[in-house]
């Protein structure tokens, strides 16, 4: 924890009691409704079919009438009536900025923006998270992203730039000069993936580039769940000598999540978004606390809004008020993985993502890790593979460490488990998502 000063973008919404808060959200959300209604065909369809009218939205309850929206039908709808679909609600002579989503499936997903979404509600996000960073109009930002069809930082740099931040535009260069422009032009914070900070950290040893002893105080991370990952988040931090930052949105649904200087879970702006966790199979809202899939509604973008979007990301809501002061909930741990990765197993849903955060508890192991879940009816264990944290661990600690696992899993999980330590590097690395589930046939 820090005993930085907490500033807030919009002290009234963000510390809100949390009754006022959801009436607000419920107002704002009827009003949306309407305008979607009015302006698209693919929620008009939607809504008329579910039988939803919009001032009909009254209690939270009836949100979850309304039918939820997949990426998918947003493709579909590209596809049907190139290039823009039918689902959002200007014309392309409205648009100031177009953008594609990065997904590595699927053909991407086209996105436009409106003067107004653009210069506006992204700023409004965007004043949120930067507050929560506690970044100031001193602070001198270092962009190393390669400026294209992918939103990434774009929206950051727009509006940090408008708050009055110095931006150094780091496109177009190697990593050892982005770490050589970021020291020479006394760069303050900075942001990227979580993987590529820490391939930036590593070629700064390789060079003898003294990160840790620049003037880089804050560094953002984004676009993987890596920043809410303790083991991650520390080696960023001790690599960089600076906080680090999660930081968390979508092409398609846009600027939603940022930690706050207390560093206690990843705040959702809920003045400005609808957010819900459901149960992945069932798609019955699940209490607080419980791990399920986000989904969220728009409800201030004005070019293409989205309702109820599965985000198929996995989380858990936090509802209790911030030792910063905001009310805006929590991801406990910010994104936990996604849903495609669940699994059936002994009559128990399980997600990678609840025994990845077991792993975390235990020193001895890595956080690699590999989950073989036998055929049904094989009637052999769940297997966990796991990796020593290092080389210099007893025979007998690791022997306790997986005890251990193996009762921790099945004092949480119900399942018991077998557990498999391999050598050091044993388990496969990947560049980018790792396949942590491998089903036997
Ligand atoms: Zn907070």
């Amino acid at each position: 924890m820090t005993a930085e000063k907490v500033t807030y973008w919009n002290e009234q919404l963000e510390c809100m009691p949390r009754a006022r808060l959801e009436q607000h959200q419920l107002s704002t959300l009827r009003d949306q409704l309407g305008y979607i209604r009015e302006r698209s065909p693919f929620y008009r369809r939607k809504l008329d079919a579910a039988g939803i009218q919009p001032d009909g939205v009254r209690t939270l309850n009836d949100v979850r009438q309304i039918p939820f929206t997949e990426k998918e039908e947003l493709r579909l709808s590209q596809a049907e009536s190139p290039p823009w679909g039918d689902f959002g609600c200007i014309t392309p002579d409205e648009a100031v900025r177009v953008f594609q989503t990065s997904g590595t499936t699927g053909r991407p997903v086209r996105v436009m923006l409106s003067r107004k979404d653009w210069f506006g509600t992204f700023y409004e996000q965007f004043m949120h998270f930067r507050c929560g960073y506690g970044l100031t109009e001193d602070d001198v930002l270092f962009v190393p992203f390669n400026y294209g069809l992918y939103i990434a930082w774009w929206g950051f740099q727009t509006a940090m730039e408008k708050a009055g931040l110095m931006i150094i535009p780091g496109g177009g260069l190697s990593s050892k000069d982005r770490l050589r422009a970021m020291l020479d032009w006394d760069a303050t914070a900075v942001c990227g993936t979580p993987s590529y900070l820490l391939y930036l950290a590593e070629t700064a040893r390789k060079s003898r580039i003294n990160l840790p002893g620049s003037l880089i105080r804050k560094v953002i991370a984004a676009g993987e769940p890596g920043a809410s990952i303790p083991s991650t988040k520390k080696a960023i931090e001790s690599q960089w000598g600076a906080e680090c930052f999660d930081d968390i949105g979508s092409t398609e649904i846009s600027n939603f999540g940022y930690e706050c200087v207390m560093h206690q879970g990843t705040h959702v702006i809920e003045g400005m978004f609808l957010a819900e966790v459901v149960d992945p199979e069932t798609l019955e809202p699940l209490p607080d606390g419980r791990i399920g899939e986000l989904v969220l509604t728009n409800l201030c973008c004005k070019s293409m809004p989205l309702v109820r979007y599965r985000t198929h990301d996995l989380a858990r809501f936090d509802r209790s008020v911030c030792v910063c002061g905001r009310t805006y909930l929590r991801l406990d741990g910010g994104v936990l993985g996604r849903s495609d990765d669940m699994f059936h197993f002994a009559g128990v849903n399980i997600f990678p993502a609840q025994i990845q955060k077991l792993l975390h508890e235990i020193v001895e192991f890595s956080q690699e890790y590999q989950l073989v879940v036998p055929r049904l009816g094989s009637g052999k264990h769940l297997r966990i593979r796991v990796e020593p944290a290092r080389d210099d661990i007893s025979e007998s600690a690791l022997q306790t460490a997986r005890d251990y696992l193996v009762e921790v899993v099945k004092y949480r999980l119900t399942v018991t488990p077998e557990v498999e330590v391999c050598d050091i590097g044993g388990l496969p690395r990947v560049e980018g998502k790792a396949k942590r589930v491998i089903r036997e046939e």
